[in-house]
């Protein structure tokens, strides 16, 4: 489209609209045809070509730079500005549209667990609806949250189901998303998203034959991320709407008519990525806050409710009372149309829970229905308002203005406030402990679909079941009270036993699937009761070590197989824990192989010794992609290949024993560990100062520090909001501690116990990345938040990258204007920093929250014990806190080889490099010792045919039996590197990776529906950044 033709349609679109509407023309008029002047990007083949700026109508971080923050009173609506309108914009021929949307915002857990709440008011919600909805045909209510809707359909009759499905016929039931939940969107990863998606949608599709969901819907989320538009593009989505964003945010796009909007990819210079968005312009989804910009005037239609704090309470629509009441319900309406650019007005009607009793219904239903049949009816009104879908309020803006009208937008909607300076970066962190079960979740069921897959089981329909409720497991914790760690004490509890459950049997899927694909099929014999393998896990939430396997090595070999889910060969090293140090390891082929052995320090309540007869042993491997090998372990008093690593210590107790050397030293204000080519030098402490690499030093201080909570109530620290009493404080340290340091060829490390924190620094000779492990507790301490603080010699000034849901990294800039809370931001899968000579990427294995508030800094907080609400609601503090492992990997990079973007680039890449140590973390090797001495027909190898593919990551790969019954569903991503080197594919031979070579590939949406369209070609072309879905039958 030229821009002539733009023009063309604005002046035809003149001739009906009013005065004010006209203002807003020139403007976007301008923006298109200087975009369209500049560049034609319509004959790239990709969105994305970093050699440009993308240049959208609305990017998210040059307009936090330009808004003043200044919370100004703006009347009525206290967060906007009063609003006039001119009547003659309405006429009988061109009538103000209302379309009232009624809607109930269901939890699955929050201050009940997810059953609680289903007994006692989601199934009434169901039954009345039913009811309802069969005797009023007028009436319709949509539906997001299919982990609800599933269980009650589900328990009908047959006689209910057809009642139900009549209702969905007529569209008066009308599905939104059709995710399982609606999910948190700071610290929940794409891939479990994904996931969570694709699990309602199945189930609507499977049991409904509903495949045609267009329309989002995102209320209650606390701040929005552009994976989100980037996961519903994919999946065939047209619209989307959210909620809460910055109080400032919304009132600058209100005054703009911008708050519907064309939502796009950073990286997108056309357009291909965008989502039709509608932001909701007033404080809450709530009846007060949505029929127009005055609760006091909202509240009293909202006629369920008995007060309203506004001091004007909702009575009943009389013939007394119904001409005034229409007219102030108008006057809100056509306040709020202004707002918007086009004469299609929205109004939601629910609220949390809402619709439970028959008097309710009652109550709501009839006197909505008076007001609108008194408004249509009297024309000088020009009003005409029905009960509505979503999708047809979406549709009738889209059949009023061409999408091309709209504004573009680029960026994401973190950090949330609601009101004041209360920024909700509390909950980036909250309950690590269960943020970190959902990572080690994911990371299984990942691994157990994909293995599943391979093994080709006749028998499948245990597999499935296990396989399903691990799915439903992680898909109910993605919801914005599960992942986010703002639900109570006890639906935390309740999260954890489905979490926990699930991992279990996404356990038992992998030992049953490796077992049988490392095994020859002609000695195979299949044993379901069979636990053939115990898995080392370092993966357990709290990391502690008597949760892994002790190997008992003796003189018949030990099997270990190690599988790596990824996409690339991985040699890495892995680590295991055996009971001798005469422990000698062979290699596939049955080579002794290099190997360390390592002590053990554990820490008891009044001391700290070595482990006894436990040590840990380290060795690398080599894994094919997608594939797995088997290692052995034998013992053997002569073995030359283990090697014992030197011990120093730093302490006056020198009451350790090990057989290998021990040193004991006095701890000084600098001392070094050395590995290879680097040394890192720390303190008295035992905490880092300088990291020496290849005789170049880098000033690398890492300190523990804790912010307090402000003391005024209302103003204070909870599950949600970040409220500190000023800057971070030095975390109080009483004593010396004692400090370990343990070298060895393959491994050297360091490890110091802190007050709460067990702080572990890990240097390996497979990477050029250091590994930090924090075991942290803070059970003890009242109202602080515990944060790991890094200050290096990099000039970022204030521009720093954190990332989306795992999916992207975003460019973020210290705002002056906001407090420290505000400049918080969700930490899903790492950050960076950087200047022309370096940068310094930190990768995390659980979601929390972090920032650079000072020019080469970086934090992280690590946990936060908080004793009271923060009054959104939980009406509880955070204090069940537990132990939790969390785990970093810190990269530095020399950038002076890596082709750098436009300093005017929105966003940021990894390097390869960096890419494989985010991913190590999240996807680790599995390891798996099998339980018996004898393995009839063991094989040495899987996948050694599996073509590597870097650039390319298996997102999903599982059966998708409501496909074709032994059909497997395949999602694939390609990221965008930064170029540090040439080398790279565009092209994936999908039949090659997956060593699957009789198999027809089919197109398919990323949620896995349905095939569509047969691929030919072998190769498949990707652009960078592009995730596909594909059927293998
Ligand atoms: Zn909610």
């Amino acid at each position: 489209m030229t821009s002539n033709e733009v023009k063309n349609d604005y002046e035809v679109r003149l001739v009906s609209k009013p005065e004010s509407f006209k203002k807003f023309i020139p403007k976007i008029h301008k923006k298109l045809s200087t975009a369209k002047r500049k560049f034609d990007f319509s004959n790239l083949t990709c969105d994305i070509d970093t050699n440009f700026v993308p240049e959208p109508d609305n990017q998210m971080l040059n307009i936090l730079n330009t808004l003043p923050f200044d919370d100004k009173d703006g009347g009525v609506w206290k967060q906007g500005f009063n609003i006039s309108y001119d009547q003659s914009q309405w006429n009988s021929t061109n009538k103000l549209k209302v379309f009232i949307v009624m809607h109930s915002h269901n939890d699955p857990g929050w201050l009940y667990t997810f059953d609680e709440y289903y007994e006692k008011q989601t199934k009434n919600i169901f039954e009345n609806m039913l009811k309802y909805l069969t005797k009023n045909e007028k009436l319709k209510l949509i539906w997001a949250e299919i982990v609800y809707f599933s269980k009650w359909f589900d328990s009908l009759d047959e006689i209910s189901k057809e009642k139900v499905k009549m209702l969905i016929e007529r569209k008066q039931l009308d599905f939104v998303t059709g995710g399982w939940v609606m999910p948190d969107e700071a610290a929940s990863h794409w891939y479990s998203v994904l996931l969570a998606l694709t699990e309602g949608q199945t189930w609507l599709k499977n049991v409904l034959n509903i495949t045609n969901i267009k329309s989002s819907w995102a209320i209650d989320p606390f701040g929005h991320s552009s994976s989100f538009p980037y996961i519903l593009k994919h999946a065939g989505f047209e619209n989307l709407l959210i909620q809460r964003t910055h109080y400032s945010t919304k009132k600058y796009f209100a005054k703009r008519r911008e708050l519907e909007f064309k939502w796009r990819q950073l990286w997108d210079l056309r357009g291909k990525t965008e989502l039709f968005t509608h932001m909701m312009p007033f404080y809450s989804y709530d009846i007060p806050h949505t029929c127009g910009p005055d609760p006091s005037v909202c509240c009293q239609f909202d006629f369920r409710r008995n007060f309203c704090p506004w001091n004007i309470q909702p009575t009943d629509i009389t013939e007394l009372n119904i001409e005034l009441k229409s007219s102030l319900l108008v006057d809100q309406w056509k306040k709020k149309s202004q707002l918007f650019k086009t004469n299609s007005l929205l109004t939601p009607l629910g609220d949390d829970f809402t619709y439970q009793s028959d008097w309710e219904w009652k109550k709501q239903t009839e006197n909505f229905e008076k007001l609108i049949n008194y408004i249509n009816s009297n024309s000088e009104f020009n009003v005409e308002a029905k009960f509505a879908t979503l999708q047809e309020y979406f549709d009738s803006v889209k059949n009023e203005m061409k999408i091309e009208q709209f504004p573009s937008l680029s960026g994401d909607f973190f950090t949330y406030c609601d009101r004041n300076t209360h920024y909700w970066s509390g909950y980036f962190t909250s309950r690590p402990f269960y943020k970190r079960t959902d990572r080690i979740l994911m990371n299984y069921i990942r691994s157990a679909e994909m293995l599943y897959s391979f093994a080709d089981f006749k028998e499948t329909k245990d597999f499935d079941t296990k396989l399903e409720y691990a799915r439903r497991a992680l898909s109910i914790f993605q919801h914005h009270d599960g992942v986010s760690g703002t639900a109570r004490d006890h639906v935390m509890i309740d999260y954890n036993k489905m979490m926990t459950r699930g991992i279990e049997n996404s356990k038992y899927v992998i030992q049953q699937s490796i077992h049988k694909l490392m095994t020859d099929p002609i000695s195979y014999v299949s044993d379901l009761n069979f636990k053939y393998f115990e898995f080392d896990d370092l993966q357990s939430a709290d990391g502690n070590d008597e949760a892994r396997i002790l190997i008992v090595v003796d003189e018949y070999k030990k099997f270990i197989v190690i599988h790596n889910s990824q996409t690339y060969m991985r040699n890495e090293i892995i680590e295991l824990i055996v009971n001798t140090d005469k422990s000698c390891v062979s290699d596939a082929e049955g080579n002794f192989i290099e190997a360390q052995i390592s002590p053990i320090v554990k820490y008891s309540e009044k001391d700290v010794e070595f482990e006894k007869e436990i040590y840990k042993i380290l060795f690398k491997v080599k894994i094919a992609p997608l594939g797995m090998s088997n290692y052995g372990i034998i013992k053997n008093e002569n073995c030359t290949t283990t090697s014992l690593a030197n011990v120093k210590i730093y302490s006056e107790n020198s009451n350790f024993s090990y057989p290998g050397s021990i040193e004991f030293l006095p701890l000084l204000n600098s001392n070094v560990l050395k590995f290879g080519t680097n040394d890192i030098l720390f303190d008295e402490k035992g905490l880092i100062q300088i990291i020496i690499k290849n005789s170049r030093n880098f000033q690398f201080s890492l300190n523990f520090m804790t912010y307090g909570t402000k003391s005024i109530k209302g103003q204070m620290s909870g599950a949600y909001i970040f409220m500190p009493d000023g800057p971070a404080q030095l975390l109080n340290i009483k004593e010396k501690p004692t400090v370990f340091v343990i070298e060895g060829k393959l491994e050297s490390s360091l490890t110091t116990n802190l007050s709460c924190v067990n702080h572990n620094v890990i240097l390996r000779s497979d990477t050029e990345a250091i590994e930090i492990r924090n075991s942290v507790d803070i059970q003890t301490l009242n109202n602080t938040e515990i944060v790991m603080r890094v200050k290096t010699q990099v000039k970022n000034y204030n521009i720093f990258y954190t990332d989306l849901n795992g999916l992207q990294y975003v460019k973020r800039k210290i705002l002056s204007l906001v407090p420290l809370q505000g400049n918080y931001y969700p930490i899903n899968s790492g950050l960076f920093i950087e200047d022309d000579e370096m940068r310094i990427s930190l990768f995390i294995s659980t979601p929390l929250g972090g920032s650079s508030l000072d020019s080469g800094e970086f934090e992280i907080m690590q946990d936060r014990k908080l004793d009271q609400d923060d009054e959104r609601g939980l009406q509880q503090g955070v204090k069940d806190n537990r132990k939790v492992l969390n785990i970093f990997r810190i990269l530095i990079e020399n950038r002076k080889i890596c082709e750098k973007l436009n300093e005017k680039y929105p966003m940021g890449f990894l390097t390869k490099a960096a890419y494989k140590e985010q991913k190590r973390l999240i996807h680790p090797l599995e390891k798996l010792i099998y339980t018996k001495e004898e393995w009839p027909g063991m094989k040495n190898y899987f996948g050694n045919n599996h073509e590597e593919h870097e650039d390319f990551e298996i997102v999903a790969m599982r059966k998708v039996p409501h496909v074709e019954p032994n059909a497997i569903g395949v999602v694939v991503h390609k990221t965008n590197f930064e170029k540090c080197e040439k080398n790279e594919e565009n092209f994936l031979n999908l039949k090659r990776l997956l060593g699957l070579h009789s198999k027809n590939i089919f197109k398919s949406s990323i949620t896995l529906l349905e095939k569509n369209d047969q691929v030919i070609e072998d190769e498949i072309a990707f652009c960078h950044m592009d995730t596909k879905g594909f059927i293998l039958t």
